[in-house]
């Protein structure tokens, strides 16, 4: 049985579509798609050999060494191009995320992809903004607790493929938040919390971001006690932010 966290991101793979696991440590993830008959094929993908012999003893032992191919190398470079239809990265931070689908996407590796499925563990507004720029529009973003922590999972698929009404000037239109920042501020909230999260008004959601603004007061109560001159500076900008956090959190209730 898979975690909720790889349950879910197996829920959003297209039924039918040829996997790309990037990352795939033991290969859970390939190895459930394969099994519950969602996946005629997939590749699991990992930079180390340590991963990499854990996700070949997965695979083999389910009996899947003719469906599942175990590579290794970095990001999407295991990938021939219209290889795989969709592609799912979980478990490592956004920046890295966002480096690995630029790289591969320079290298062509995104050509035939179709769909992404992605986790970041933290820096989801990198990922975020990575899709945006790259013609990619999300399609849903689920927010979901497993022993304490908080995960995002993310689901887009190409602009072309995505239904008319959902696109990128919707998903981010600042005028969604009806609070007192600026335009560009509010996009930016957009970006940081998710604009599905936020429209959906997701419980967990709130939670994620009182966590963040209690981190940030207390930074605030340490720099309170510091002489330098460049510790104002800073509190002010903290402040901001927590008064910007309170602000959108508050037209979510
Ligand atoms: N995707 C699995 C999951 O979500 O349960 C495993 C996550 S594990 C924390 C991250 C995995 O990514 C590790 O096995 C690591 O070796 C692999 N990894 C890190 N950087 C990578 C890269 N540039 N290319 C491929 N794999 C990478």
């Amino acid at each position: 049985k898979l975690s909720k966290r790889l349950q879910t991101i197996a829920d959003r793979v297209t039924a039918g579509a040829r996997a790309a696991d990037i990352g795939s440590d033991h290969a859970l993830l390939p190895v459930y798609l394969l099994q519950a008959g969602k996946c005629p094929s997939a590749i699991a993908g990992e930079l180390n050999t340590g991963p990499l012999q854990a996700a070949r003893k997965q695979i083999a032992e389910a009996g899947l060494t003719k469906a599942i191919a175990a590579r290794q190398g970095n990001g999407l470079a295991v990938l021939e191009p219209g290889e795989a239809d969709t592609v799912t990265i979980a478990g490592m931070g956004g920046s890295l995320m966002a480096e690995i689908l630029e790289t591969g996407r320079q290298a062509g590796k995104l050509e035939g992809v179709r769909e992404l499925v992605l986790q970041p563990n933290v820096g989801e507004e990198i990922v975020r903004r990575w899709l945006t720029e790259q013609g990619y529009v999300l399609q849903s973003e689920s927010l979901l607790e497993e022993d304490g922590k908080l995960y995002e999972v993310l689901h887009a698929l190409r602009e072309s493929d995505s239904p008319d009404d959902v696109t990128n000037e919707w998903l981010y239109d600042p005028s969604f938040l009806s609070v007192q920042l600026g335009e560009a501020e509010k996009r930016d909230w957009l970006y940081r919390m998710g604009p599905y999260l936020l429209r959906e008004r997701e419980e967990l959601l709130h939670g994620k971001w009182r966590h963040e603004y209690a981190k940030l007061a207390r930074i605030c109560a340490q720099l309170e006690q510091s002489e330098l001159p460049e510790s104002r500076e800073k509190e002010a900008q903290l402040r901001k932010e927590m008064n910007a956090i309170e602000e959108v959190l508050s037209c979510l209730r």
